[in-house]
């Protein structure tokens, strides 16, 4: 028997590439939509040293970087700039040069309006390596998301793209609206909704027809997608009465009424619905991707982390016997992967696992199971302790050796009802959850900023460390819970459940968000 490892300490920092210098990529992170990132700039953030981001590239993407990189926000809000350009080059050569790998993330494309071109020249003049990343720009990307194809064979083969950054009329403006107005087929506009009023101006001076449709497009591909749709001649009015803000790409052609049967995007069933997971930094992903790829705006509060428990002589001691047990019970996933992280590192040949049979709580658990190539012997119908103990009672368990690899601190009553079934049981915790104290991908700062519809929660202990971050609920928040010993804490929380999901797993928590909004429809 080896002994178990204590948590891998952080990676050192001999990654740093002193011996070949530095090396900036200037990396397009695509409009908003983490799907929308490439490979190859996924691969350049996993191996980076210094992350340099904008306010338009999505800051989850952080995620990707190793958590010893250092992450710096260059801003760029209109009007606040956190650096100014110039800030941001001198950071851009100083990290460089100093050999490290830096990532600079930009929005969209980093070479359409997204000064990526100065920033890698300033490189260049430096004599320092730079490579860029295309990204998926929202002048075209953006669109696709509001069912707009920027070019149509029936209707247009030209695309110009300007921007709407220079104040119309200003001397030095390099803009040409005569120009721009009467070249065919579809014009995109990046910057600029707020001098909406003076550019269509401009524009229909120029002889743009009034009735050439227009639709705006702002924060397109995220979970704040919001589209308005006018002609050139009502669309500044319109914005402005509907508060319609940057960052916005407006579109102005006919190719704007084919969203009309292409609208796939704004069209399914949680569109618009804004969801905060809380859940384990490790677990949350399978539950955001679901709720998004419905739709929702669904983003992640951490609250909690699954470290290994404290006290660790329990688990050494079930590992050395771990052969006796006739039953393993596993009631969560976490359970699953904390038990099989100690017996792979107590023994180093599978079979030591000896001949137990594997009870589980849930869909979930199980799957955790199958993916250490073991199968489960029994799963209860319904995904609760109360009817996992109605499977067991059926079976006659008396005398029989079970070993309960759980969280510590968690409840005790199915080991003592099993007791009372006369198995000879081995309570064992293999996992702590400890409160999540980071906030990496911004999760925290933004349900302060924005709130959100509904807030989901998948164990009583997500809920305890949720209340535990003193965030201010919003008015006409709804509660979602996995199932009934959920909703018990979240009741004594004052979080009193709007939703309750039926089969207690996260297809089915899934299954009864996306009901209850049906249903309020
Ligand atoms: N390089 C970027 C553009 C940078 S200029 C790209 O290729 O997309 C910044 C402008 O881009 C914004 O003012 C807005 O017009 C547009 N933009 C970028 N991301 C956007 C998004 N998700 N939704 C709408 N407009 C966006």
């Amino acid at each position: 028997m080896k002994p178990i490892p204590e948590k891998p300490s952080p990676p050192k920092t001999e990654s740093i590439s002193k011996h070949s210098g530095g090396i900036c990529y200037l990396v397009g992170a695509g409009p908003g939509d983490p799907g929308l990132l490439t490979l190859r700039g996924r691969e350049c953030l996993e191996r980076a040293d210094v992350v340099i981001y904008d306010y338009l590239s999505n800051a989850e993407f952080l995620n990707f970087a190793p958590a010893r990189a250092e992450k710096i926000y260059a801003g760029k809000t209109a009007g606040a700039h956190a650096l100014t350009q110039e800030e941001t080059n001198t950071l851009l050569v100083k990290h460089t040069r100093e050999g490290k790998r830096v990532v600079r993330l930009k929005g969209g494309d980093p070479f359409l309006f997204g000064r990526g071109g100065e920033e890698a020249g300033e490189l260049s003049a430096a004599g320092l390596r730079f490579e860029i990343v295309p990204g998926v720009t929202s002048a075209i990307g953006g669109l696709a998301y509001a069912g707009i194809p920027v070019t149509h064979r029936a209707s247009n083969a030209v695309l110009t793209i300007f921007t709407g950054h220079e104040e119309p009329g200003k001397q030095a403006s390099g803009l040409d609206y005569k120009s721009i107005a009467s070249a065919p087929g579809t014009k995109v506009m990046l910057m600029g909704v707020e001098r909406l009023a003076a550019i269509t101006g401009e524009l229909s001076a120029a002889g743009m027809s009034s009735t050439t449709p227009v639709a705006l497009v702002r924060w397109a591909t995220t979970g704040r997608h919001q589209t308005l749709v006018g002609t050139l001649g009502t669309i500044a009015a319109l914005a402005l009465e509907q508060q319609f803000k940057a960052p916005a790409v407006a579109v102005f052609g006919d190719v704007v009424s084919l969203r009309e049967t292409l609208n796939w995007y704004e069209s399914r069933p949680l569109f618009g619905r804004r969801i905060a997971v809380t859940r384990t930094r490790q677990q949350s992903g399978g539950l955001v991707a679901s709720l998004r790829e419905l739709g929702a705006d669904a983003y992640e509060i951490p609250t909690i982390r699954i470290e290994p428990p404290k006290d660790k002589a329990a688990i050494i001691e079930a590992m050395l016997g771990v052969r006796a047990y006739d039953w393993l019970v596993f009631t969560s996933p976490n359970g699953v992967e904390a038990f099989f992280n100690a017996f792979f590192a107590a023994h180093s040949d599978a079979r030591e696992l000896g001949g137990a049979r594997i009870a589980v709580i849930g869909n979930g658990t199980a799957k955790k199971v199958r993916e250490y190539r073991y199968d489960v012997d029994l799963i209860p119908e319904e995904f609760v302790a109360e009817s996992l103990l109605k499977a067991f009672k059926k079976l006659n368990v008396e005398n029989l050796r079970m070993l309960l690899p759980r969280a510590a601190g968690a409840r005790e009553m199915l080991a003592l009802e099993l007791e009372n079934l006369g198995a000879i049981v081995d309570d064992v915790p293999v996992y702590e959850t400890v409160p999540e104290t980071e906030d990496v991908a911004g999760g925290i700062r933004r349900f302060r900023k924005e709130g959100a519809d509904m807030i989901t929660f998948t164990s009583a202990s997500t809920a305890a460390h949720f209340m535990a971050l003193g965030l201010t609920l919003p008015s006409g928040l709804k509660k979602a819970s996995i199932g009934p010993v959920t909703s018990r804490e979240m009741v004594s929380l004052g979080l009193t459940p709007d939703v309750e999901a039926e089969q207690h797993d996260i297809p089915g928590l899934v299954a009864a968000i996306r009901a209850f909004y049906e249903g309020e429809k």
